[in-house]
């Protein structure tokens, strides 16, 4: 089972034989009382829970059963496959973006803890010093999420009319391949998260040997070795002077891509995830 949602189920399902693991991809560690208590009454019914970080299921009532399973991205999906130079030229100028000219990236929803908001003040402390900066925020937009477009709208209210800065969902047509284009096409890639499950956009970003800056919270520090493969940050100060930084450094990009790229064929691909189920299946029965 995978998230609250469905989390319930094997209390209507009780057959003595089945095996239940509860996999969960959000950061608990500081949980609202009410959602944990409601939580907590289906935990028992499962065999395993699994967690993203260790720290997420401290103080839970399923700690003593929980393992720790990074998530993973597939290194054939559109999302991730390679793309040639022309494939992402054409994505990139059909939304008027100019490829000579430097681009900051963070792709995700719009929520307060990626702090899109931030991701602008940053963008424009940089653009103080190097005026040609583009900013792309991608995030698509889900139809029963009306806090995404509460947001969304702000984000948009603050971007107000910088013909530089493009928010994009995929109401513009933004799918899988073109967020690949984008992350290949990034100079920088931003993933200023405030909290933090995993970000798969970090790994997504990495493999496609991009350097890094992403907030010091959640999945993000496992991902980004500071200094040696992006840069972990704790404010928009930080996040300012490591993008500056980047912006005129061309080999420490390259070197951070190396070493993201490594990092994730070792640690986040499907391959090493698809172990991790089978030992714990395996386990389990
Ligand atoms: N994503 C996407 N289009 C968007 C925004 C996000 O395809 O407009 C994808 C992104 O590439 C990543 C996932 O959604 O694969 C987000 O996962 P992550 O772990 O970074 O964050 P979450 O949204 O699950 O907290």
């Amino acid at each position: 089972m995978h998230d609250p949602q469905p989390m319930a189920l094997p209390f209507f399902l009780k057959n003595k034989k089945t095996k239940w693991a509860w996999r969960c991809h959000i950061d608990t560690t500081t949980p609202s009382a009410q959602a944990r208590d409601f939580a907590e009454e289906f935990l028992p019914l499962y065999d395993k829970t699994i967690f993203s970080m260790d720290t997420f299921a401290k103080g839970m009532n399923c700690e003593k059963n929980s393992v720790v399973i990074y998530p993973s991205i597939d290194p054939f999906s559109e999302k991730n496959k390679n793309l040639t130079d022309e494939q992402i030229t054409a994505v990139i100028c059909s939304y008027g973006l100019d490829l000579s000219k430097p681009i900051l990236l963070q792709v995700s929803c719009f929520d307060p803890w990626k702090d899109p908001i931030g991701v602008i003040d940053v963008y424009r402390s940089v653009k103080e010093k190097f005026s040609d900066v583009q900013l792309v925020l991608i995030g698509s937009m889900a139809t029963d999420d009306p806090e995404g477009w509460e947001f969304y709208e702000r984000t948009l209210r603050h971007a107000g009319e910088d013909e530089a800065l493009f928010v994009l969902t995929n109401f513009d047509g933004v799918g899988s391949v073109e967020v690949n284009a984008f992350q290949r096409s990034a100079t920088v890639v931003m993933q200023k998260s405030l909290r933090e499950g995993f970000g798969l956009t970090v790994s997504e970003a990495l493999w496609e040997r991009k350097a890094v800056v992403g907030g010091n919270v959640g999945g993000i520090r496992v991902q980004i070795k500071d200094g040696e493969n992006g840069y972990l940050i704790n404010s928009n100060e930080e996040a300012v002077e490591r993008i500056e930084e980047l912006l005129l450094n061309n080999d420490k990009r390259v070197k951070f891509g190396e070493e993201g790229y490594e990092n994730v064929e070792k640690k986040f691909l499907t391959t090493r995830h698809a172990l991790d189920y089978l030992k714990l299946f395996k386990r389990l029965v």
